[in-house]
């Protein structure tokens, strides 16, 4: 059994296959280093990941097994662990990232050419692939049909755990002491503890109780990034220490508008999982072709002080260092921050696209495409590209009291509930502080970008003259 992004064994599609038609599983992990040569030693994921495998480890341990922890290529470690160990099969469930497709395909040939098979199966989402299309065949580039025809074919029978008898002969890793720590796999533990969400099946399991007593308002707190109304669930989702099913079950079992809400967001998270699988190209490119040749004008040095949170507008920079510190951001800032780097900054969205990718916990390549190209007005059902939010308005609406700015902006704090959304229009200030001194002037004037803005996305819309 090849975990990837399936850290749990409670509940794991591949695990359950493997446990019930073999006597013998044998369980691994690679950390993948065509993944990893790309990150920093110290990325705080790998945090994340290796508590969550510890305590895997001391699960599989339990029952008798243990976990075989690897570094370097998949494509050759894989089949040469299944021929030591004289595997008739390897399971593992399916990703359907490019990379990961590709790697899949060529550690398939690799086994069986050595007579061994890579059964993958369906896991992270309730619907993959084919499985929902239009009355045409196609797949679907609008959330609210795609939306629809997934409730339509959902039942929750999709939604029931997949046993996993652990008992059935997980057999222990010869000479293995143990997971070995962060620096005997060649990386260090993050500079600071900044980790808020606890990793881990116990940190997942932890979270989806917390927030099944909040589920019922989460649809009128979403929005609202000082108030804790989200579930935090993304990092577990994406590593997957908690198994969709058990995350629609939660949304299913209760009746209650934040519980819609909540599903529908799930849903989101298919609907670029599927994008993705059938438009690839996604990944380098604009969905909209139209979109595909913009050359965006914004300069580097605002790109530098958007990443640090030091653009003078205080929803955003609060955005920002709240990515930079936690490696987390609440899903209405990323709109704001990602509408502000494109609309207002004029930069390219793929510049901002990999800076999440680079700071994210939860990061994950077809929701942050899905988000970016949203935002952006580049990707299908996207924001229509003349609707710019307003980095003020946005902040008065859903920090009105900017308690979210003060957490994060705190040369801010002495400010009042009106100047904090925009210390430049103030009529007057806490005394001793200087604008410009204390926090950074605007460094792009929102009407004047937003008209550029509509200029350079409106020339595209109407094609060349
Ligand atoms: C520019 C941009 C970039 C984003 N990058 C990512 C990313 O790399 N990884 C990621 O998981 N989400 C991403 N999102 C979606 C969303 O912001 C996060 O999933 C959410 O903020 C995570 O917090 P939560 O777990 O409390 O979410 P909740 O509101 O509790 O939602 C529950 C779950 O639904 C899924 N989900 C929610 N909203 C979306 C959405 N819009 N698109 C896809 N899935 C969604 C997530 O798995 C999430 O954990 C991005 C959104 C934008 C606008």
């Amino acid at each position: 059994m090849w975990f990837r992004r399936d850290l749990r064994t409670v509940d794991n599609a591949a695990l359950s296959h493997a446990l019930r038609h073999h006597n013998i599983t044998h369980c691994v992990f690679v950390f993948d280093e065509n993944i990893l040569r790309h990150l920093p030693r110290d990325d705080r994921r790998l945090d994340f990941i290796h508590s969550s495998l510890q305590e895997l480890d001391a699960t599989l341990r339990q029952h008798g097994g243990g976990l075989y922890v690897l570094r370097g290529d998949p494509m050759q470690l894989i089949p040469e662990l299944a021929a030591s160990l004289g595997c008739d099969a390897v399971y593992c469930n399916r990703d359907y990232e490019p990379y990961a497709r590709e790697r899949d395909n060529k550690v398939a040939a690799l086994l069986q050419k050595q007579g061994c098979e890579l059964r993958s199966f369906k896991d992270q989402v309730i619907f993959e692939q084919d499985e929902i299309l239009t009355a045409q065949g196609r797949p679907y580039t609008v959330f609210t049909p795609y939306m629809r025809a997934w409730r339509k074919r959902f039942t929750p029978a999709l939604a029931q755990a997949h046993p996993t008898p652990l008992q059935n002969a997980l057999p222990l890793p010869p000479s293995s002491q143990g997971l070995p720590p962060l620096d005997a796999l060649g990386f260090t533990a993050a500079p600071t503890q900044t980790l808020k969400v606890k990793s881990g099946r116990t940190g997942g399991e932890a979270l989806l109780l917390d927030f099944a007593h909040r589920i019922h308002a989460y649809k009128a707190s979403r929005d609202f990034p000082a108030i804790k109304g989200v579930s935090y669930l993304s990092a577990h989702l994406r590593f997957g220490t908690i198994s969709v099913r058990e995350a629609v079950s939660l949304a299913i079992g209760e009746q209650s508008e934040g519980a819609e809400s909540w599903l529908n967001e799930l849903i989101w998270r298919e609907f670029y999982q599927q994008l993705l699988w059938h438009f690839p190209h996604v990944a380098e490119y604009s969905f909209k072709a139209e979109y595909r040749q913009l050359s965006f004008p914004g300069e580097d040095r605002w790109f530098d002080a958007w990443c640090q949170g030091n653009t003078g507008y205080p929803i955003v920079d609060a955005a920002m260092r709240q990515l930079n510190q936690s490696g987390f951001m609440h899903n209405r800032l990323r709109m704001i921050a990602a509408s502000f780097l494109v609309k207002d900054l004029l930069l390219d969205w793929r510049r901002g696209e990999a800076y999440f990718a680079a700071k994210l916990m939860d990061f994950d390549l077809a929701a942050n495409n899905g988000g970016w190209q949203w935002a952006a007005s580049t990707g299908c059902d996207a924001q229509p590209y003349f609707r710019i939010f307003n980095p003020v308005s946005q902040s008065e609406k859903f920090d009105p009291e900017g308690k979210f700015i003060r957490r994060y902006v705190p040369e801010l704090a002495a400010l009042d509930n009106r100047a904090i959304h925009a210390p430049w229009q103030a009529k007057s200030l806490p005394a001793g502080f200087v604008l410009g001194r204390d926090y950074p002037q605007p460094i792009v004037d929102h009407a004047v970008q937003r008209e550029l803005a509509l200029t350079l996305f409106g020339k595209k819309q109407q094609g060349p003259a």
